[in-house]
């Protein structure tokens, strides 16, 4: 189940509603998961992606990106979306720490070179490219 929350400025919600159903159908064909698109306004991020035991992913998405950059987000946090239904990504509290695992290995770091980040990067451009042959 797919949910869009708010709006974008720029992006019409149908639009989110049916790249956010492709994107996961072909990253994740089998999983039948629910995810929550949510437009707020952000200052610091353009995205960001949570997970909660048995709840809706809730990926957020600032409302006041332009269409390229708001779909590039959305790419991005479905990939996170992917990351975590394939356990290749988790996220823990350890005391004051936050712990990353990514494929059996412990991270304590998030940068834009953490391998999950390049990851999503790379699969962002692939369905940006995607979308972009689509139209054109
Ligand atoms: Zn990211």
């Amino acid at each position: 189940m797919i949910r869009v929350y708010g709006n974008s400025l720029g992006v019409d919600c149908s639009l989110i509603r049916k790249l956010t159903q492709q994107t996961l159908a072909d990253l994740i064909p089998n999983a039948d998961v629910s995810v929550s698109i949510i437009f707020k306004d952000m200052d610091k991020h353009y995205g960001l992606c949570y997970y909660r035991t048995n709840r809706p992913y809730r990926v957020f998405l600032s409302r006041n990106l332009s269409l390229r950059q708001t779909l590039l987000t959305l790419f991005h946090e479905l990939a996170h979306v992917k990351q975590f239904v394939r356990g290749e990504l988790a996220e823990f509290i350890q005391g004051r720490h936050r712990l990353y695992r990514w494929k059996q290995k412990e991270f304590y770091l998030e940068t834009k070179n953490s391998p999950w980040e390049k990851d999503a990067n790379r699969i962002m451009y692939r369905y940006w490219r995607k979308y972009n042959g689509k139209r054109g």
